[in-house]
């Protein structure tokens, strides 16, 4: 059987294990998927050794993602863009590196949540890891414009600034402070911070949610401050359950070839 993992630190709570067993036993692929948790100074090793061990392929989690990018010899356009790698395929000499999560956020957005990014108006909490791996699949769907807000803004900066070398539709995209939203309304707000990881509510000013807006946590498994505040000012909310499993198949279908029917797992798991 090939053998897959998720490697992180720490990684017992990683769901992936149960998607991917899901995804194998719905497309009849035989594979073995496991947890590897890697020492914080030794993820090159540990990512070595399960690859000369037989090893065809690993979802990267926290905090190895950047590690991950510098590790691979062949890259994704979207990991490169994204500077941060959340899938590794091994094929003889070359560790090939990928990041499914933006396309996860924007399948689950518009296949599962069926709502358009297109022409609307984005704004993007966070100038994390997940922020950068979901930045350009969101621009790619050719939004009316993207705002990135963070705490510390100048992260948000490096990110426009990025676009703008980079020439992607860098019209569309600005960086802000929380404070200067005021006033300001957007179509899809998406959480892609770990405030909701303590609990703590963002400083997003009121009447910042257009009507019949979405709100969008890529946390799951709880209510955030984040939701609950868009709840109160009426949005629409979501949670990250299903862009876990999205960006997990878009992994599946790079080591496998084939692409699994993804409801069925999300039913699952929110049972
Ligand atoms: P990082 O540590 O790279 O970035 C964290 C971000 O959150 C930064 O922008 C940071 O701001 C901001 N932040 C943290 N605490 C606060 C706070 N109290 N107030 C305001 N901003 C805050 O994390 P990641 O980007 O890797 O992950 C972010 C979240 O996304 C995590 O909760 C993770 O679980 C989730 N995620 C979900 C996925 C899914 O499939 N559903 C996939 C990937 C991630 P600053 O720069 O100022 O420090």
């Amino acid at each position: 059987m090939d053998r897959y993992a998720v490697i992180g630190n720490p990684v017992e709570h990683s769901k992936s294990p149960v998607i991917h067993g899901e995804f194998a036993r719905q497309t009849g692929q035989g594979i073995e998927y496991g947890r590897i948790l890697s020492p914080l100074d030794a993820f090159r090793e540990t990512v070595l050794r399960f690859r000369d061990e037989g090893g065809k392929g690993l979802n990267v989690t926290v905090p190895f993602k950047l590690e991950a990018f510098q590790l691979t010899t062949t890259l994704t356009s979207r990991a490169r863009y994204a500077e941060a790698v959340n899938t590794l395929k091994f094929e003889q000499d070359r560790i090939i590196g990928d990041n499914t999560d933006g396309a996860g956020l924007v399948r689950d957005i518009q296949n599962n949540l069926g709502i358009a990014i297109e022409r609307k108006r984005i704004l993007l909490l966070g100038a994390g890891g997940a922020a950068q791996g979901v930045l350009y699949p969101l621009l790619d769907q050719d939004p009316a414009l993207l705002v990135i807000a963070n705490r510390t803004v100048d992260r948000a900066l490096e990110m426009q600034r990025k676009v703008e070398q980079r020439d992607v539709l860098s019209r569309t995209v600005s960086a802000q402070t929380y404070e200067s939203l005021a006033g300001l309304s957007f179509d899809i707000i998406i959480n892609a911070t770990s405030a909701g990881l303590t609990d703590s509510a963002l400083p997003i000013p009121p009447g910042i949610f257009a009507a019949d807006a979405l709100a969008y946590d890529m946390m799951y498994g709880r209510e955030t401050p984040f939701m609950q505040f868009a709840r109160r000012e009426g949005a629409q909310v979501a949670d990250g359950l299903g862009m876990l499993v999205e960006q997990a198949a878009e992994s599946f279908y790079l080591w496998r070839d084939v692409r699994p029917d993804t409801r069925p797992v999300i039913e699952k798991l929110r049972q």
